[in-house]
């Protein structure tokens, strides 16, 4: 296994007190590198997996360790996120089961898009939770979205329920793509079949990142795409509710 003194990662930033990348206080670690190209990321500085820049294994942890009071007082813990941080599953091996000694608690905040192969699995068993975006659940939508179809993200789940990891699923909505009450149905009828899946957060699609596009130099490709109203995001977290599903969504 890679060791905590020699393992380099490469990371965008740290956010110490957040509180909306899972329970509690979460002290949250962007990785830098993703393989989605998401029309709507608001982290598109995260994407290149030679930007940001690099910290060792045992440095990370000890950042994390600073703010363990408070992590323990809120029932928070550390999130994280990105970019897709498991570009880099290998690295955060040490990581992950350094800070499981500590008792923090873990969770993860990814699309799934890698293999589930021996080191997933191993990172994962140190996993308290997974925040799983579902982007689409049409391949072809999905594509046409992120630049990736969803086959890995699928697989990825049905590992989550045969290891009983739980899971909330993240959904962006976006309109004219995602934002029907039919979708929520169909949506609905898919998480029924993951009893490991404890709610839906629903986030509707915002504009907050376009600035970094433009910074990036990137043309920004849902320009005109309004944001969803606040009465269409709870009409479709009461067709989830109607069908027994929690949600999450900023009221
Ligand atoms: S997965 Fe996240 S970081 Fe990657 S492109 Fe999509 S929104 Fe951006």
């Amino acid at each position: 296994m890679e060791s905590l003194n020699t393992t380099m990662l490469r990371i965008h930033s740290f956010e110490s007190a957040g509180t909306v990348d899972g329970p509690g206080i979460r002290f949250v670690v962007f990785m830098q590198g993703c393989p989605l190209r998401c029309q709507y990321c608001h982290n598109p500085d995260t994407w290149d997996i030679h930007g940001g820049r690099t910290i060792s294994a045992k440095e990370m942890v000890q950042e994390i360790l600073k703010y363990e009071n408070f992590m323990h007082f809120s029932n928070g813990g550390v999130t994280f996120s990105g970019g897709e941080p498991l570009l880099q599953k290998k690295a955060l091996l040490p990581v992950f089961s350094e800070l499981k000694k500590q008792h923090i608690h873990i969770a993860i905040d990814t699309a799934g898009t890698t293999d589930i192969d021996e080191t997933t699995v191993k990172l994962l068993e140190h996993v308290d939770l997974v925040m799983l975006d579902v982007k689409h659940l049409a391949s072809a939508e999905h594509k046409k979205l992120t630049g990736l179809p969803n086959n890995r993200t699928f697989d990825f789940l049905s590992h989550l329920k045969k290891e009983h990891i739980p899971t909330w699923i993240r959904w962006v909505v976006v309109p004219d793509f995602n934002d029907t009450e039919k979708y929520a149905q169909m949506y609905a009828d898919f998480v029924k079949q993951y009893p490991n899946v404890e709610l839906v957060e629903i986030l509707p699609y915002h504009q907050h990142g376009v600035y970094k596009w433009k910074q990036l130099n990137i043309p920004y490709p849902l320009e005109n795409t309004p944001e969803p109203s606040k009465i269409l995001i709870e009409k479709l977290a009461q067709i989830l509710e109607q069908n027994g599903i929690p949600t999450l969504y900023a009221k």
